[in-house]
């Protein structure tokens, strides 16, 4: 016997639980990122923290004798895993929720925009810095590392440190959301017809799918993906580089004028 047959039939059973309100068509769990997506992101983080840690990689070079090979392979190594973490599978899933995804833009667009504003990296990275630095000066100290392992061990610390910062940043955006916002966004369907909004499983990144409710040729996921997956190979290297470039400058700029 089943627990609503049984619950119509026996009046001292507790009454069954209501049906679930109707939500909004949640897309399937997340895979993932390509090679090629992937790849991209990390060399988009390796360049962001380049940018971010201009200021850093100076004031290691002048003040504390770091060895810069060291800071630019911490640097590189941190940027990379930052690409990884973002593109697998578990983090997509988590982007799935609004929240959380509009969490992390918000944190880590304030960190990118700290890149922008001439100073405002110094301000951030001051903190975390002077815990790395004494990290190294640990290091080399109690450990014996020579100038290049505890250079290297610093610049993880700092990294590590300053994305501890955004994350705290991160999971206060998510509870102020959780704890005011009643409303969720929906969810949007990336496999969605764009004519009608038929969900076409077939439409896949580089494929086109001819819709069986209204006819219409959809191509790929091309139209709906982020920036960073459509453009091409050259024109991705190209503004992205050049993007690294010039903040390399500014903030090496301000660093050497008020620095
Ligand atoms: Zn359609």
């Amino acid at each position: 016997m089943t627990a609503s047959a049984n619950a119509t039939t026996n009046p001292k059973s507790p009454p069954t639980a209501p049906p679930l309100p109707p939500s909004t068509r949640t897309p399937e769990p997340a895979d993932r990122l390509s090679t090629r997506a992937t790849l991209r992101r990390c060399i988009l983080w390796v360049v962001i923290a380049y940018v971010a840690g201009t200021t850093s990689f100076f004031l290691g070079l002048t003040a504390n004798e770091a060895s810069p090979t060291a800071m630019l392979l911490g640097i590189l190594l941190y940027g990379c895993f930052i690409g990884l973490v973002s593109s697998s599978g578990g983090f997509q899933r988590r982007l799935q929720q609004p929240f959380v995804a509009r969490a992390f833009k918000i944190g880590y667009g304030i960190r990118l925009a700290a890149c922008i504003v001439p100073g405002a990296a110094m301000a951030v990275d001051m903190f975390p810095g002077m815990l790395a630095v004494i990290a190294g000066e640990t290091l080399e100290r109690e450990v014996g590392f020579g100038n290049f392992a505890s250079t290297l061990g610093s610049t993880l610390v700092q990294g590590t440190l300053i994305n501890i910062l955004i994350l705290l940043v991160v999971t206060f955006v998510w509870l102020l959301q959780k704890m005011s916002m009643e409303w969720r966004p929906p969810v949007r369907d990336v496999r969605a017809c764009a004519g009608c909004g038929y969900h076409l499983e077939t439409l896949a990144a580089d494929t086109s799918a001819i819709c069986p409710e209204c006819g219409r040729t959809n191509e790929g996921l091309n139209d709906r993906r982020a920036w960073i997956d459509r453009a091409s190979w050259l024109k991705f290297l190209l503004v992205v580089i050049a993007s690294g470039i010039g903040g390399i400058l500014v903030q090496g700029g301000t660093f050497f004028v008020f620095g």
